[in-house]
Order: structure tokens, then C-alpha cells, then sequence
């Protein structure tokens, strides 16, 4: 019996069941908008990356059917057999422009862009210095990687230079770092890092899957954001989250491209974007250009709902971006708090141990440009009432 042959899983999961983190998927009926469906009821929605509304864009969903019925549904290859068509081409000339880099390269994902370039690009006698932050494909791609790793506390020049120097006769040593980081919504220090590495000779790469979209001039991310152009020397992002779409990116110099084109494992084995989800990106960094005011509504809706979080007495840990977390403490405490939430009308999950550090459970919040300022008041006076029932504030 498969069921009998699957037994050791089942008594996994059954340990998750019994300390209560066993999680159903949260299943939507209607579009990524900012009112949504979950499990068949209709809730304001602070949980999705979808920072300027494009999933639902117009321009965006156009581009995308245009582009299907011209060029079909699939690319029907990998990239280097038959699956690059023109509009896969394009759309890295147009991330290369936006990125001010000299060239770029699609992935399937932001996963598989940091698996793809971490596993390939340094060697055994290299060294990859990595903030203990960084996320999990950013771990994945080290662990892929015949480089030595080397981890750095959060945030922390002096260790990053201690590192530094113990790596001093290493071939290549390369620092990445998350430009924002994905649970806390705090920026790194990106001008420091960038004044180390210089000094130590080292690379860097920085992933803002959560900065492009975000922060920098039409959202260019962390690098044009500190004015570092021309000195990181690879920018990851991410087409999922403020784009709207799908997929990664590594915006680069030439030579790495094409290193990357002969190299890079999800690039050679996996089949490429249908044309649609390049259509779309393409009109997605568009909008990016054309519709400033999108970025400018973003960050005046972070300020409004933070300020109110604030207010209200709640701790919003060291947030500097969209990304809001609302501190709970005990992972019981978060779980109920957002199913409190949610029965009140309010869609925000929360996020326990291991994903954050023990006795540091939250509620984890992201507005967007498109939410109305109707709409983050109604939120506000959910987190209010439900603070109050649990305690959480007003003690
Ligand atoms: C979300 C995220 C990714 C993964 O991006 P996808 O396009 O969803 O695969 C990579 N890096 C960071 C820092 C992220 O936050």
C-alpha cells in the first residue's frame, strides 16, 4: 500500500499538526487585487508582493494576450535549443537599460537566478561572504556552490571586514547580500558593503527581489537608490513581485551573461518563459517608466499605515519599507492574531519560528500603491480591536 509506504511522512506531518504549525493553503477565488477571495470569503488584502497593483495592470494583461495569440502559449525549449524568441531578448535589453547594466539574463524565477549564478560563478578556492539574513535561495545557491562560504552577522560591517580579511588570499571573494530583507523590511547597508569589497577587491552581488519596483528612481532598486551605479557588480531581481508577473533576473556586464548562458544550470535544463510572461515584464518596466506616481502612492500609503501601526502602540521592529511587520512575540499569539484578523475582514498571515527568530512571531503586512486610504483606516481599526482583545496593546 502507498499509503503504508508513505508512513514516515504522515508521522512528520502529524508532529507539525501537534504543535500547531501545520498550515492549509490559503486559497484565493479572484484575482491578486487588493479585496480578494480567500477560502470563499471576501478580505482586504495586506499579504501579497504585488507593491504597485500591475498583476491586474491593464497594460500588463494586453501585453500578455498579445503576445500569446501571436507567438502561442509556450516557448517549447530551453533557451539554448530552440526557446528564445524576440521577446525574451527584448525584455533583458529593457531590465539591462533599467538596471543601468550592461547586460542581463532571464530565469524562470528570482529562486532560480540565485541558484543559477551562486552555483556556477565562483569555484573551489573562492569564498562566498553572505549575510545570515539572506534568503533561502541565495542559502540554496552557496550550498549548490565548490565555493567556501562564509557567513556574516546581520548588517554587521566590522564582521563583514573580519570575514574579509580572513578570506584576504582567496582567488575570488564575493559578498551578497538581500537589498531589503524579505521578513523584517530593512535595507542594507549597501554603501558600506560596497566601500569594503573595493577596498578588499571582493565582488558583490546584491538580490533586491523586494527593492526593484520599490526604492531607486522608477524603482531601479538598492543600488541606484545609494547611488552605487556602476559599482555592484550583480544586481539580482525578481519579475514576481513588484513586476507583477513571473521570473528573475541577473543584470550584469556582458561576460557574465554570456559565462552564465554556458553555465548556468536552470538556464541550459529548464524550458523558458511562454512569450506571454515576457510580454508582460517588458510592459511591466513600461509602466515602471511611464507611471512614477504608482512608487510615489506606494511609499505615502507605507507612511500613512505605519505611522497609524505606531500610534496604535504596535511594535513594527526595524522596518524601512513597505514590507511592515507587526511584532507579536509568541507564534501562538501571531496565529491568532491574523485569524482574528481575517474574521474581521482583514487578509495578513502570520509568521512564526522558523521562518523568524524564536520569541520574535509577527504579523506580516505589505501595502501597496493601490490600496485607498479607506481601505488602510478599516485595516488600522482591525489591528486596534484585535490588539486590544489579545492584549497586544493598550495594556
Ligand atoms: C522572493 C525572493 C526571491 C525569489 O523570487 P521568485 O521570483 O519568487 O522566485 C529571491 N530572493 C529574495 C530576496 C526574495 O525575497
Amino acid at each position: 500500500m502507498i499509503t503504508e509506504r508513505m508512513r514516515f511522512l504522515a508521522e512528520d506531518l502529524d508532529d507539525l499538526r501537534s504543535k500547531g504549525l501545520f498550515r492549509p493553503l490559503r486559497v484565493l477565488g479572484s484575482a491578486q487585487d487588493t479585496e480578494v477571495v480567500v477560502d470563499g470569503v471576501a478580505v482586504l488584502n495586506l499579504s501579497s508582493n504585488n507593491y504597485l497593483g500591475l498583476t491586474t495592470h491593464p497594460r500588463l494583461k494586453t501585453a500578455m494576450v498579445n503576445a500569446t495569440e501571436l507567438w502561442g502559449a509556450g516557448s517549447g525549449a530551453v533557451r539554448t535549443i530552440a526557446g528564445t524568441m524576440s521577446v525574451h531578448e527584448e525584455l533583458e535589453r529593457k531590465l539591462a537599460d533599467f538596471k543601468h547594466a550592461e547586460a542581463s539574463l532571464v530565469f524562470q524565477s528570482g529562486f532560480t537566478a540565485n541558484l543559477g549564478v551562486l552555483q556556477v560563478l565562483v569555484k573551489e578556492g573562492d569564498v562566498i561572504i553572505s549575510d545570515e539574513l539572506n534568503h533561502a535561495s541565495i542559502i540554496d545557491g552557496i550550498r549548490l556552490s565548490k565555493a567556501e562560504r562564509s557567513i556574516f552577522k546581520h548588517k554587521d560591517m566590522d564582521d563583514l571586514e573580519r570575514h574579509l580579511e580572513r578570506h584576504q588570499d582567496k582567488r575570488v571573494k564575493l559578498v551578497v547580500t538581500d537589498g531589503v530583507f524579505s521578513m523584517d523590511g530593512d535595507i542594507a547597508p549597501l554603501p558600506a558593503i560596497v566601500e569594503r569589497a573595493e577596498r578588499h577587491g571582493a565582488l558583490v552581488m546584491v538580490d533586491d527581489a523586494h527593492a526593484s519596483g520599490v526604492l531607486g528612481r522608477n524603482g531601479r532598486g538598492t543600488v541606484n537608490h545609494f547611488e552605487l551605479d556602476g559599482r555592484v557588480d550583480l544586481q539580482i531581481g525578481t519579475l514576481s513581485k513588484a513586476i507583477g508577473v513571473l521570473g528573475g533576473y541577473v543584470a550584469s556586464t556582458q561576460t557574465v551573461r554570456d559565462f552564465l548562458i554556458h553555465r548556468a544550470r536552470p538556464f541550459l535544463f529548464s524550458t523558458s518563459h511562454p512569450p506571454g510572461v515576457a510580454a508582460a515584464c517588458s510592459a511591466a518596466i513600461d509602466v515602471l517608466l511611464a507611471e512614477p506616481d504608482l512608487i510615489e502612492r506606494l511609499w505615502q500609503n507605507t507612511a500613512r499605515f505605519k505611522a497609524g501601526l505606531k500610534r496604535l502602540g504596535f511594535d513594527t521592529g526595524p522596518s524601512e519599507t513597505p514590507i511592515t511587520p507587526v511584532i507579536m512575540g509568541k507564534g501562538a499569539t501571531a496565529m491568532a492574531f491574523s485569524d482574528r484578523l481575517f474574521n474581521r475582514g482583514v487578509f495578513a498571515q502570520g509568521i512564526g519560528y522558523p521562518t523568524v527568530p524564536e520569541g520574535r512571531a509577527r504579523i506580516r503586512t505589505i501595502v501597496t500603491s493601490a490600496h485607498s486610504e479607506a481601505q488602510l483606516d478599516r485595516a488600522l481599526e482591525a489591528f486596534e480591536s484585535v490588539g486590544k482583545e489579545l492584549g497586544v496593546i493598550g495594556k
